[in-house]
């Protein structure tokens, strides 16, 4: 499983009473994101609808016509995983701060996981580069790698 779907709303059920629909508690799923991307958003209190916002501003703003099934949401979702290890976060912190952005949550050792999925996939890639004499892959490999190690 990746680790986006791995990523849940926090107040999960507070939102569907507010809504008045429910939906899964994975932010992810297909249902979710339809709830929230052409849900009735007037229903919800001010402090969640900004958040739901700031999340489709942020990650369902593509203009692809299968938005938001194009994959598009989910990636942008690990770039920011990837941005908050880069700025030195542990998993906790990045918990804690996913949130307070957005409103969701999810469990520390899943983050863990993924982090050490990344390293070993950049180590890979960093050694293949050598084999293959591509300085500048290897050197970049290093650099993505070390970040998630910090
Ligand atoms: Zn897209």
């Amino acid at each position: 499983m990746a680790i986006t779907d791995k990523i849940y709303v926090k107040n999960h059920r507070q939102l569907a009473s507010q809504l008045e629909v429910s939906f899964p508690k994975s932010a992810f799923s297909g249902a979710t994101l339809d709830i929230l991307f052409q849900g009735d958003l007037e229903k919800l209190d001010d402090a969640s609808r900004e958040r739901v916002l700031d999340f489709n501003q942020d990650f369902l703003d593509c203009t692809c016509d299968s938005n938001p099934y194009c994959g598009h949401p989910e990636r942008k979702f690990i770039a920011y995983l990837l941005d908050l290890r880069a700025q030195g976060l542990d998993p906790e912190s990045m918990v804690a701060v996913m949130t307070e952005d957005y409103m969701l949550y999810a469990y520390p050792g899943d983050l863990y996981s993924f982090l050490d999925g990344g390293v070993r996939t950049l180590e890979a890639v960093e050694e293949l580069a050598e084999v293959e004499g591509e300085k500048g892959a290897a050197r970049r490999a290093g650099e993505r790698k070390r970040e998630l190690l910090q």
